[in-house]
């Protein structure tokens, strides 16, 4: 599937829930679900059939739009998961949520993961003191994430870390804002996560 390169917010409504893809204008009444809370498209305030399987793709497409994956790199993801002993549906959480794209906005390094992608693209963070551009990269418990040096002025990470504050960190990450680094405390659990999915029915849907 190619790279969606269309308006994120029309994203938004098709899933009917925020997804914060845009950053800090997520939070204010610019955003397009505080005003148009309607799927998008000419049929998007008609009535809308839902079947068991639409229930479990939009859960999948919300969840996989979250973080800004290819269908692709979603299933491969989801392969995974499912390779791992226990709950399928946490383990894949798990794995989305250790990305090192996601930790990075996680840390407040990025006010959005497409920003955080971006900025991991272009080398702008040490992983354990390595230069890592890999925005898929696993991050470990114990792992520390660093601004690179000269890197450390770039308006995006300046900006986004000013506003860390609205945002918070999660408990499985520690930051260190004057070291502009962070580090993995902890695999995190699921209700740290917290989602407005039901991975669960992600499960279902490649199940059948
Ligand atoms: Fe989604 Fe953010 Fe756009 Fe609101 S502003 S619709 S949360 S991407």
């Amino acid at each position: 599937m190619a790279k969606y390169r269309g308006p994120v917010c029309r994203l938004c409504r098709r899933e009917g829930v925020k997804l914060f893809l845009k950053g800090s204008r997520c939070m204010t009444e610019k955003c397009a679900i505080e005003r148009r809370s309607y799927p998008p498209g000419q049929h998007g305030q008609g009535r809308q059939r839902v079947s068991e399987y639409s229930a479990q793709l939009r859960e999948k497409q919300k969840l996989r739009r979250i973080y800004g994956l290819q269908e692709r790199q979603f299933r491969g993801i989801f392969g995974k998961a499912e390779r791992h002993e226990g709950i399928t549906g946490e383990h894949l959480l798990k794995l989305l949520e250790c990305r090192l794209d996601n930790v990075v906005y996680r840390l407040g390094f990025a006010c959005s993961r497409r920003e955080a992608r971006q900025l991991v693209n272009h080398g702008h963070f040490l992983v354990n003191g390595r230069k890592t551009d890999v925005p898929a990269y696993h991050v470990k418990v114990g792992d520390v994430i660093e601004v690179k040096q000269r890197s450390r002025d770039v308006g995006a990470i300046v900006a986004s870390l000013d506003a860390i504050e609205s945002r918070g960190i999660p408990a499985w990450l520690e930051l260190n804002r004057e070291a502009f680094k962070g580090m993995v405390k902890a695999v995190p659990t699921k209700d740290e996560i917290a989602l407005p999915v039901n991975e669960q029915m992600v499960v279902e849907l490649y199940s059948r």
